[in-house]
C-alpha cells in the first residue's frame, strides 16, 4: 500500500481495515451493506487505477451475515487479477451454511484472493496471537517483507498446532 492507494471494503466492518488503512495514509472507501451483507456489486463500482486491495470479511464481524460462493465467484471473475482480494474468515469455522463459499477453491482459481484465519475465536487462542493466511506464492512473499522476524513465540505455535 502507498499513500493515496485506494483500499475498498464495506463501510460496517472489522474496524482493523480501516485503522491500518489510515497508518499506510490510504484512501480507505467503505461501501454501504447491502441487507446487512456486503454488496459486491457496489464493490465492483468503486474499483478504479488506484485500488490496491480489496478488504472482504465473510461473515461480517459485526453483522454476521455472509455472502455466498456464486456470489463471490461472479465478484472474483470482475476484479482484475492484479488487485489483490483478502478474504477474511475469522468465524468461518461457526457456518453450517451449505451455500457458504469454498474459499481455498476459488484461491486456487484466483491467485489474486488470499484467505486469512485466526485462531482467536473458534479455537478461543486470542491471547497467543497467531493464525494463518493461504495464498499464492507471490502474495505470501509480499506478507514475508513485512512480517518481523521472530514474529511467533514457541507456545503459540505449539497451542495452534
Ligand atoms: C478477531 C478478528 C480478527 C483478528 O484475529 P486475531 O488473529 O486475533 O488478530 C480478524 N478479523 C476479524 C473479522 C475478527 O473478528
Amino acid at each position: 500500500i502507498k499513500p493515496n492507494d485506494k483500499i475498498i471494503t464495506s463501510d460496517l466492518t472489522f474496524g482493523q481495515y480501516l485503522h491500518n488503512g489510515i497508518i499506510e495514509s490510504a484512501n480507505v472507501v467503505g461501501t454501504p451493506l447491502k441487507d446487512g451483507k456486503f454488496d459486491l456489486n457496489n464493490i465492483l463500482q468503486e474499483i478504479d487505477d488506484t485500488t490496491s486491495l480489496i478488504w472482504l470479511c465473510n461473515p461480517n464481524n459485526p453483522t454476521g451475515t455472509y455472502f455466498t460462493h456464486n456470489e463471490l465467484l461472479e465478484f472474483l471473475k470482475k476484479v482484475p487479477s492484479t488487485i489483490p482480494v483478502a478474504l477474511d474468515e475469522a468465524y468461518g469455522e461457526f457456518v453450517t451454511a451449505h451455500d457458504f463459499p469454498k474459499s481455498l477453491e476459488l484461491q486456487e482459481e484466483f491467485k489474486n484472493l488470499f484467505v486469512l484465519r485466526t485462531f482467536s475465536k473458534a479455537y478461543g487462542l486470542a491471547s497467543m496471537r497467531i493464525g494463518y493466511v493461504i495464498g499464492s506464492e507471490n502474495i505470501i512473499e509480499k506478507f514475508n517483507i513485512v512480517k518481523p522476524p521472530f514474529n511467533i513465540g514457541r507456545l503459540s505455535e505449539i497451542s495452534a498446532i
